[in-house]
């Protein structure tokens, strides 16, 4: 991989790297759309990721290439940029506008991207790139932002450069994933804890349904709105914060003051699920994958009965998963509405898989899905000087 890109480089700039980084795209394991709730994320990180090359450069220009884009975008050195306009490269320069923001001024810098993250299907291509370019510079050039700088940051660029009204889990899951283990972080107080995945005989396959997202956004915030009406109903009687600060227990106790019934339906998934974190934390604890891969269904039954975010198309999937032998869990991933699917596949059935899920899914949504093996893989990283 690196080779070939090395190459690239090459006659882009007729200069050789000086250094090369990789940051790899997430996904998240279970904990859907409670993060806004105070509830607890599973994300980790995936094999497949983004990978910079650079060098410096005499002409006091910043240059960006990326394997996956024909637009290249050439910038003079200069303190603060504006966005200019949908091209790629707006992602890595807003994250030298954010970094130029103290004490620190950008050089003349070749830059060269390629990602192998399917681009606008939900696994953070975006993050990835942004993440990517911060601690590159921050490496490069020694400036002593920690992580958590790091990923603040890139979610800044995402949120104010680009305008995509994003949380902070992806940047986060990007920069402090580690192979084989998830995060389990609240995305309020950014407290997290490492656990052990070890996927045994299991690979992690992601099945992009290649449906655009067009809904998710607009639905997203009706789901919110929709929480908020639910905690606002509770704390006529309990004095809480967030949805998730409830055991389903003490929830029943008190639902019956959510007069709405599609109100109560949203606020009893994310109680639930909240709790699905804390006993998928404890079955990868137990090493039972089984449990995780129950729990994940479940987490998709709840995100298409009670949050109705699924869609035909991620239901397709994991209807099909759940009646092939060698999958012990799937779910959808992601705001929902489209986007990817992950599911626990046995080793060696791959290519079977493929085969079979290809031809169902073809036969109910009139295109096909694309499939991605990979393994939990490591955070943000420096891979060659
Ligand atoms: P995703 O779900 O993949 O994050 P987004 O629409 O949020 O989808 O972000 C995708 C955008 O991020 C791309 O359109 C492009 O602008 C930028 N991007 C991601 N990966 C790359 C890459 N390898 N090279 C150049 N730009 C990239
Ligand atoms: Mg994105």
């Amino acid at each position: 991989m690196t080779n070939q890109l090395v190459d690239t480089f090459l006659k882009k700039y007729n200069q050789q790297p000086t250094a090369t980084y990789f940051a790899p795209g997430r996904v998240n394991l279970i904990g859907e759309h409670i993060d806004y709730n105070g509830g607890l994320v599973m994300p980790c990180a995936i094999t497949a990721g983004t990978w910079l090359l650079l060098t410096p450069n005499n002409d006091n220009v910043i240059r960006f290439s990326s394997v996956n884009f024909n637009e290249e975008g050439t910038f003079p050195v200069q303190k603060r940029y504006t966005k200019t306009g949908k091209e790629w490269y707006n992602y890595p320069l807003g994250v030298f506008h954010e970094l130029q923001d103290g004490e620190w001024n950008a050089s003349g810098l070749d830059l060269l991207y390629f990602g192998n993250i399917p681009i606008g299907s939900g696994l953070s291509s975006s993050a990835s790139i942004e993440v990517l370019t911060a601690f590159a510079l921050n490496d490069y050039y020694g400036l002593e932002h920690d992580k958590l700088e790091l990923v603040k940051l890139s979610k800044k660029v995402e949120n104010e450069f680009i305008g995509v009204n994003s949380g902070i889990m992806d940047q986060f899951s990007i920069a402090f994933g580690e192979a084989d283990k998830a995060l389990v972080l609240n995305c309020d107080t950014l407290k997290y804890k490492v656990v052990d995945c070890d996927l045994g005989d299991y690979v992690l396959a992601i099945i992009n349904t290649n449906k655009r997202r067009e809904l998710s956004e607009s639905k997203y915030n009706e789901r919110v709105e929709e929480c908020n009406t639910a905690l606002t109903a509770l704390q006529k009687e309990i004095n809480i914060t967030n949805l998730c600060e409830l055991s389903a227990e003490k929830f029943a106790l008190h639902s019956h003051l959510i007069a709405d019934e599609t109100v109560l339906k949203r606020a009893t998934h994310v109680v639930k699920e909240n709790d699905r974190v804390h006993l998928a934390a404890k079955a990868l604890n137990a090493k039972q994958l089984d449990e995780f891969g129950r729990l994940m269904y479940a987490s998709h039954k709840s995100l298409k009965d009670l949050y109705e975010v699924t869609g035909k198309e991620l239901d397709a999937v994991v209807d099909f998963c759940s009646s092939y032998e060698h999958v012990i869990g799937a779910r959808m991933t992601g705001a929902g509405f489209g986007g990817c699917a992950i599911a626990l596949l046995k080793k060696g059935y791959e290519e079977d898989f493929a085969k079979k899920l290809t031809d169902d899914y073809v036969a109910k949504v009139g295109y096909p899905a694309a499939i991605y093996v990979h393994q939990i893989g490591d955070g943000v990283k420096k891979i060659a000087d």
